[in-house]
């Protein structure tokens, strides 16, 4: 599923093919894509003209000059991408034809994906939208602090909870906890002020990281261009059960924590072990 550095790799790719651009024609192949209402959706958005392009949390937003706004969520297999040339695929389930002569194709292997009209305002009243937790590179280092210490839940649960920071999904959980050295199923109570301090920086660095690297590419994930991204080549243990620990060369471990598959460094990250079990703190 994609996460905030491929979101924001998206809308970056986007961008300059799309700002500025008239919506000529719009074809709803999945009227279920759009929210079921596909006629109310191509008279909103036919012959509109884009202003502008952002990212909030996992979500690509298309502003319109009609004061509406496109929210893309692409959960897992959706894709955005902007082609001079296209032959309809049966993925396809929204195709935007723009003034420029390119087609901006909504795909979606699976169909969990959507692409929603929200007319002025609208977007604000939306509760999945009004419930989400700040952006991780654009809050203050004591709210992420004041928002998972002394919590009973398990640090990666919190982490992946987009009511309490967005944007961050397996991938980048697991390699924050491993960069912070924090056992993923470590309750955040168990944390001390300067343990998530430390995690939050971890969290910073890793997503800043990986947007510079245009996102990870495990399974589906392209950006608008169509080019996979670069940082699952720097993934230090997310997908590496098994294999050595880069730092200590002790075998990487998996778990399962808030559901997900947890993979982490049974020496790297013993501190804290979770609620249940008995256990030292570590060295360090
Ligand atoms: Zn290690």
């Amino acid at each position: 599923m994609p996460e905030l550095p491929e979101v924001e790799t998206v809308v970056r790719t986007l961008r300059p093919r799309l700002q500025g651009r008239r919506i000529l024609s719009v074809d709803v192949a999945a009227p279920a894509a759009v929210g079921g209402q596909a006629a109310a959706f191509v008279r909103a958005v036919a012959g509109t003209r884009v202003t502008g392009l952002r990212r909030r949390a996992k979500l690509v937003l298309i502003d319109l000059d009609s004061g509406g706004t496109l929210a893309v969520h692409l959960k897992m297999t959706g894709r955005l991408l902007i082609k001079s040339e296209h032959e309809p695929h049966r993925h396809d389930r929204v195709r935007l034809g723009l003034d420029s002569g390119d087609i901006l194709v909504f795909a979606d292997m699976r169909t969990f994906g959507s692409l929603r009209h929200f007319p002025p305002g609208g977007l604000e009243s939306w509760p999945f939208y009004r419930d989400l937790g700040p952006e991780p590179l654009g809050m203050a280092e004591a709210e992420f602090v004041d928002r998972l210490v002394g919590r009973n839940s398990a640090v990666k649960a919190l982490l992946l909870d987009q009511t309490v920071v967005v944007g961050i999904g397996n991938i980048y959980a697991d390699e924050s906890l491993f960069r912070a050295r924090i056992h993923p199923a470590a309750r955040a109570s168990s944390l001390t002020p300067a343990r998530l301090r430390r995690l939050f920086a971890a969290v910073q660095a890793v997503l800043t990281q990986a947007i510079a690297e245009n996102g990870s590419s495990i399974r589906d994930y392209l950006d608008a261009e169509g080019n996979a991204g670069g940082f699952q080549n720097s993934f230090k243990v997310y997908g590496k059960k098994g294999e050595p620990c880069p730092v200590c060369r002790a075998e990487l471990q998996a778990t399962k924590v808030a559901g997900r598959t947890s993979t982490f460094c049974p020496q790297c990250q013993k501190g804290e072990v979770p609620a249940g079990r008995k256990g030292g703190r570590s060295k360090r």
